[in-house]
């Protein structure tokens, strides 16, 4: 039997999920997990996040990290990593990079970093409150726009994975052109930038119904020799595992044989598909 982990979970302090650290710990027990990362939204900029309903607040790290670190202390059989999803942010790496670098230097800090682009400008396209937007706008050029920026983040050297590689897809809004082309640059870039990528099935979840990635651009990735995790960026503690086995599979047709599971400090170990 493969082993089950999951590599992107919430909690409440985002302000959009539900459950606290134990409550994810428990349901991740009982789902039969023996690895998980929480991956808390980094603290966005306060123009980007007025309502605070995307990211914790700056103040809220310490707590977070407290919690993750006390209830793995509890639960010695499942292996626990402080992590946290920091958004890429065009134009404003520098201060991406301090927030991340801060949060990795403290004690029990976090070892493990999810990049993700969500706002073209201060769009944030993939929330739910704001899709309406997507009537104004070009498709294909949201496509082009998220790719570039997805690039220039897998580059940075900011983040040691880089989630839901396709999210414009999210409520079914696909490109009008052949994206052969984006997904190999993509490719070269999560190649160059030495990260990981994330085989997510929050979009099962979602109007698009598919995992992140398409089986295409996880193609794309294998043949560069990109490596990959899985997560079901759970935001409530009944979505924690939530259909890892068809992230799996989907590596496995991929030509993927392993998965990594990003321990705690630098400690990671592949997961036989
Ligand atoms: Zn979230
Ligand atoms: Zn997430």
């Amino acid at each position: 039997m493969r082993e089950l982990i999951d590599c992107h979970v919430h909690t409440a302090r985002c302000g959009h999920a539900t459950g606290s650290v134990a409550e994810y710990v428990a349901a991740a027990l009982a789902a039969g997990v023996v690895g998980m990362v929480f991956t808390e939204h980094l603290a966005l900029p306060k123009e980007f996040d007025p309502q605070q309903h995307l990211s914790m607040r700056p103040e809220d790290l310490d707590g977070y990290l407290d919690d993750v670190a006390r209830v793995a202390q509890k639960h010695p059989t499942l292996q626990i990593v402080a992590g946290l999803e920091a958004d890429y942010l065009p134009g404003r790496i520098d201060e991406t990079i301090k927030a991340v670098q801060e949060a990795r230097d403290r004690h029990d800090g976090v070892s493990f970093v999810l990049g993700s682009v969500h706002f073209l400008g201060d769009w944030a396209f993939d929330d739910p409150h704001h899709v309406e937007a997507w009537d104004s706008v070009d498709v294909d050029w949201v496509w082009r726009e998220y790719f570039d920026h997805w690039c220039d983040a897998a580059r940075s050297g900011v983040f040691d994975c880089m989630a839901h590689p396709d999210l414009p897809k999210k409520f079914g809004h696909r490109p009008s052109f052949d994206p052969a082309e984006m997904y190999a640059e993509a490719a070269r870039a999560a190649a160059g930038g030495g990260v990981l990528i994330e085989i997510s099935t929050a979009g099962l979840r979602k109007p698009v119904g598919e995992l992140y990635p398409a089986p295409e651009l996880l193609a794309a990735f294998h043949s560069a020799g990109v490596g990959v995790t899985v997560g079901s960026d759970a935001h409530d503690p009944s979505e924690v595992g939530f259909r890892i086995d068809a992230a799996y599979d989907a590596a496995a047709r991929a030509g993927y044989t392993e998965i990594t599971f990003p321990g705690v400090r630098g400690a990671w170990r592949a997961i036989q598909l």
